[in-house]
């Protein structure tokens, strides 16, 4: 059986107690890797190597060009080992090989692609003083930085968080999610072979609670944790860090609306929001799961959605006409079975979805969710919509900002005003308007709410992932002659 280490140090290292847990491929639920299982001590261990790469090795103290080289040349070797690193994730998660091939894969690249050029490019303030003095910004990379990541988009949420960080000069220990080790061990081995100095970027294996996730978490050597889960991890995480004051990035949960007008683009709308709800089989923190359609254009867009849904190729994720995979999990499969069979209790009616083959739940979309029902207030995180219809624009908006969550929302019209208006009254990090999931790495990305803390992104990965400094200098009056 393939077996999966941790990278410490430029060394792919077993445990230290030589300790070792299965990941299972959820298609044929049957386990088809052994994965070195990291407690407190391999933490420990990989931040000692970080911390003395931070503090006496060269790569803080490069330029920004060099650096940046050398993330070049790991996304390079991320676009050539491609189908080895979409075949990972695939056979850890289930993700449809076609989407890890088409999106993970290329994003996992560009984000090193475009941190490498922002930092080499970003521009600081200069502020000059009518006191005789200037003042100016530096950015200072932090430090040692933890960067711990969910299943769901496994190498494409790990290289979003390790390329600012590196970027900006500090060293990393990324802790991927158990279920997951497969692609950030090919990604801590590519960097060894990119040329990044030992302990720069470093793996460790493992679970969160009471394992090396939260040792990461515990650790006053970490200057920044940066974090991606469940708003409950996030808070446990968030704990973990005031005991250090050490400062978080949280990007947690959410509930997405995604707001139907009757002016809207039919078609588009259907087809981004099969998108939004059921692609990696709605295992996506940004997906569209609270669906609200106005009621001129309710049973014409529930026809088409509906047929759209059925029409999802489910199946073996291996297969490249596949769409729609299994669950990650036997654990997340039989909670999110859990939810639809227990939506009809809840006043709703199952349009179509339900349990399909071994792990897979097939498109699911409910109508008549009462207002408290769990289906439509918890995040479930599988392939599963409620449906409403609406009357008026106050009212959709008063019912998509109904929720603890605020990670994103969706809007569908051709009414330019309708669309700036309602895009400002959404309370949620980010609104897509007439498309979905399109991002521009310069934009801030985080969650309002239980759905997180902070923004990352450009300027705002900088801000987080540097000490920002003023310097400000007096400049003395030429002598007199
Ligand atoms: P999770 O919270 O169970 O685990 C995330 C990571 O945290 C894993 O690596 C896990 O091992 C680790 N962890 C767990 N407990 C920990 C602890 N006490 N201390 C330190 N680390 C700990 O989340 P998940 O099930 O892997 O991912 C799904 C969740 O992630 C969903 O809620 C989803 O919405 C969210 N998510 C959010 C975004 C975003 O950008 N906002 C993106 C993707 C996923």
């Amino acid at each position: 059986m393939t077996f999966i280490p941790h990278v410490i140090d430029g060394e792919e290292v077993e445990s230290l107690d030589g300790a070792r847990f299965e990941s299972v491929d959820p298609w044929t639920r049957a386990p088809w890797a052994e994965v070195a299982l990291g407690d407190a001590r391999d933490a420990e261990r990989a931040v000692t190597a970080a911390r003395r790469a931070f503090d006496t090795g060269p790569w803080p103290r490069m330029g920004y060009a060099e650096r940046g080289k050398i993330l070049h040349r790991l996304a390079d070797l991320i676009e050539a080992r491609g189908g080895e690193l979409a075949l990972a994730d695939t056979t850890d998660m289930g993700k449809p090989i076609s989407d890890a091939t088409a999106m993970d894969v290329p994003r996992s690249a560009h984000n090193l692609r475009f941190f490498a050029d922002h930092a080499r490019m970003s521009v600081g303030d200069l502020l000059p003083m009518d006191t005789g003095h200037h003042a100016y910004t530096r950015f200072e990379p932090a430090g040692v930085v933890v960067a711990i990541a969910p299943w769901n988009f496994p190498l494409m949420l790990e290289t979003w968080k390790v390329a600012p960080a590196l970027a900006w000069g500090n060293c990393v220990v990324l802790k991927p999610a158990e279920d997951t080790p497969a692609s950030a061990h090919i990604l801590g081995r590519l960097a060894n072979e990119a040329g990044l100095p030992p302990g720069v970027l470093n793996v460790v294996q493992g679970y969160g609670p009471e394992s090396a996730g939260q040792a990461l978490t515990e650790d006053a050597r970490v200057d920044r944790i940066t974090f991606t889960g469940e708003s409950g991890t996030g808070r446990a995480v968030s704990r973990a860090a005031a005991a250090n004051l050490t400062p978080v990035s949280l990007e947690l949960g959410g509930k997405g609306a995604n707001l139907v007008f009757d002016d809207a683009d039919l078609e588009r709308a259907v087809r981004w929001s099969i998108q939004a709800v059921f692609s990696n089989a709605g295992q996506v923190c940004l997906a569209g799961s609270r669906l609200f359609v106005q009621r001129g254009i309710f049973h014409a867009f529930l026809d088409a959605f509906t047929a759209a849904a059925d029409a999802m190729v489910a199946g073996d994720p291996k297969d490249p006409s596949t769409k729609l995979g299994p669950l990650s999990s036997e654990a997340h499969f039989n909670k999110v079975r859990e939810y639809v069979e227990g939506a009809v209790g809840e006043g709703a009616t199952i349009v179509t979805g339900g349990v399909g083959d071994g792990w897979v739940i097939r498109p699911t979309i409910l109508t008549g969710a009462s207002a408290t029902a769990r289906v439509r207030c918890e995040e479930i995180f599988g392939p599963v919509v409620v449906v409403d219809a609406f009357d008026s624009e106050d009212e959709a908006v008063a019912a998509a900002n109904n929720t603890p969550y605020g990670l994103n929302a969706m809007l569908f019209t051709e009414n330019l005003s309708r669309a700036h208006r309602v895009a400002a009254a959404l309370r949620a990090g980010t609104v897509w308007t007439n498309c979905f999931f399109i991002r521009d790495l310069r934009a801030p990305f985080g969650g309002v709410g239980d759905s997180g803390v902070g923004r990352e992104g450009g300027n705002f990965s900088r801000e987080f992932f540097t000490e920002p400094k003023a310097v400000v200098m007096e400049i003395t009056p030429a002598p007199r002659a």
